[in-house]
Formats: structure tokens, C-alpha cells, sequence
């Protein structure tokens, strides 16, 4: 029941509509009886700063951030978390007495899946696309401690200029390739992640993959494909066949949005109900 009392958090956007976020963290909060709503805010690009400015002067406590604000929201921010400041993008900010502090759960979310397995010492992971999610998924990939991670994407001066942004980060072994190079660095993969919308809903008949080059992959490698819907999409389907393990993006999905409850609600969290929400809303 809302009160006189209740906080106010949300998600920024433009556009939020799609945004499933509302659905999960409002399933959480009635589940744990916290005195909380979440709420979609669609502010245009021109309205952020006097948008975030009015949620200061309203008391708001947190929100997340979606596309396209994820990187314009830095400036506005007094604290920065070292995660969001390597991936250069920040999806949850929290009120605290200097302002607002940010960082992305985005890391948390894609490495929660990954946890059965201790040690990546010796592992290569292949990064299909450059986006944003890449970002997240190259800052996890080295807190995992992977021996190298290899980047491949359709654009060349995209892929320099994603390496030269990772510059400063000298413990992280990243080479960056074009898409023809793919089968040649299937063989020694021990994680693939498809970080491109190739096989999302609508295009759910393509893969980024081709069978014969999944062929390609050894056994023990895991693919993970970062889209949510179709669920398995048709890359997972065929790693699925090959008997290897899939990992689909609905757990990232859930566990960045719990990582972000959390830190507003500064008590657990309940992720089943948040991913059971999230399955109800994508059906
Ligand atoms: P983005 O910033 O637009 O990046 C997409 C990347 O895919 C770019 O590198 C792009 O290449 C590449 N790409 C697009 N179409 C391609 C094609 N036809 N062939 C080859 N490469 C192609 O998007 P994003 O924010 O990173 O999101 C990417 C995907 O991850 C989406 O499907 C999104 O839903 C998913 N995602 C899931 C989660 C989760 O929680 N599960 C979180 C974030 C994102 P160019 O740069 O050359 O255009």
C-alpha cells in the first residue's frame, strides 16, 4: 500500500516503456512488505539534469538507468564505483548526503551465472560485439581473471577504439579481431558470449554463430548469450545440442536488478520472486 511514507525509486529512460524493471523490483518490494515504489520516468535527453535535480528535491532514493543516459548521467554524480568508471557507464545511483553516487550491477549480473566455476586462470573468452553490454562483459571477464579476452566485432575503427578505451587497464589481456577470425579462435574457447542483438526477438531464426563454427568450439566450453527473449535463443539452442553449457541472459537480467535492490534496500533480496516476475511478464 502506498503511505504518506513510502520512497520513491525508479528507472530513467528514453524511451522506458519496455523497461521490465518496474514489474521485478515492484514484485520484490510486496513480497518483502518494504515501504517502496518503483516507478518508469521517461526523461528526454535535454531533461536530465533538471530531472535529476527534481529527484533530489523530491527525496528520491535510487533509480536505475537505461539507454540513452547511461553515460551522460556521470557528470551529475558526486561518487563514482570503480566498475562503473572502467566500463564508462553507470545503470544504479543511490542518494547519499554529497549527492548521488553510481555504479553499474551490470558486472555482478553477467558474473552470477558464472560462479560454478573457481578458476579462469588459464581461460580464453571470445566477446562477440563492442556495444555497451560488451563493456560489462570485458570488465567481468577480467574480475574472473581470464587469461585473455578476445573481442571480435564487424566494425574495425569500433573494435580500436573499444581496446584503446581499455588502455589504462594493463592487467587485462584484450585483442580485438574482425568477424572472419572467428573460427580460428573457436578452438581454444573456454567462454563465448554474444553480446550482439543477433538472434533477439523479432530475428529470432539468426545466431551470431554458424553450426559449423560452434563445431569448432571443445566441449568443456560455455556459451552464453546475453538476450533475454527469445528464451533459449537460436545460438543457445544449438550449443544446447552440442551438449554444452548455456547460460541465457534472464539470470544477468534478474541478478544486475537485485545487485541494484539491494544496495537501495541495504537487506537481502528476494531473486526468485524478481526472476519469476520477469518470466511471467516476457510470456
Ligand atoms: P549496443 O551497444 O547497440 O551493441 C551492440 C553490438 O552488437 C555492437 O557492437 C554492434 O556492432 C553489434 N551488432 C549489432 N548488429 C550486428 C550484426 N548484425 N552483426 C554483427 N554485429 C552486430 O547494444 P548493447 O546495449 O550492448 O546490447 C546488446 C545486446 O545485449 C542486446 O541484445 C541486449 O538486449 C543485450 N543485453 C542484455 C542484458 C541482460 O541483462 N541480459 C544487459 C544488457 C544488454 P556495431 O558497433 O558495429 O554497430
Amino acid at each position: 500500500m502506498i503511505t504518506g511514507t513510502t520512497q520513491l525509486l525508479g528507472v530513467i529512460g528514453y524511451p522506458v516503456q519496455h523497461s521490465l524493471s518496474p514489474v521485478m523490483h515492484n514484485a520484490a518490494i510486496a513480497h518483502i512488505g518494504a515501504n517502496y515504489v518503483y516507478l518508469p520516468f521517461q526523461v528526454h535527453p535535454d531533461d536530465l539534469e533538471r530531472a535529476i535535480a527534481g529527484f533530489a528535491a523530491i527525496g528520491l532514493m535510487g533509480f536505475n538507468i537505461t539507454i540513452p543516459h547511461k553515460q551522460s548521467i556521470m557528470p551529475f554524480l558526486s561518487e563514482m564505483s570503480s566498475t562503473a568508471q572502467a566500463i564508462g557507464a553507470v545503470n544504479t545511483v543511490w542518494r547519499t548526503p554529497q549527492g548521488w553516487a553510481g555504479t553499474n550491477t551490470d558486472v555482478e549480473g553477467f558474473l552470477a551465472p558464472l560462479s560454478h566455476r573457481t578458476n579462469w586462470s588459464q581461460a580464453i573468452a571470445i566477446v562477440l560485439g563492442n556495444g555497451g553490454a560488451a563493456r560489462a562483459v570485458v570488465a567481468g571477464c577480467a574480475s574472473l581473471g581470464c587469461a585473455e579476452i578476445c573481442v571480435v566485432g564487424r566494425n574495425r575503427d569500433k573494435l580500436n577504439a573499444f581496446r584503446a578505451s581499455w588502455a589504462d587497464s594493463p592487467a587485462i589481456n584484450l585483442s580485438v579481431y574482425p568477424w572472419d577470425a572467428l573460427p580460428t579462435l573457436l578452438s581454444n574457447c573456454t567462454l563465448l558470449v554474444n553480446t550482439t542483438p543477433l538472434g533477439m526477438h523479432p530475428r529470432i531464426d539468426e545466431s551470431p554463430v554458424s553450426p559449423s563454427d560452434l563445431e569448432r568450439l571443445p566441449p568443456e566450453a560455455i556459451a552464453y548469450d546475453l538476450i533475454y527473449t527469445p528464451n533459449p535463443t537460436l545460438f543457445l539452442q544449438r550449443a544446447k545440442m552440442r551438449n554444452l553449457m548455456a547460460i541465457d541472459g534472464l539470470e544477468m537480467l534478474v541478478q544486475q536488478g537485485a545487485a541494484a535492490l539491494r544496495i537501495w534496500l541495504e537487506q537481502p533480496v528476494p531473486v526468485d520472486i524478481m526472476r519469476q516476475s520477469l518470466k511471467e511478464q516476457l510470456r
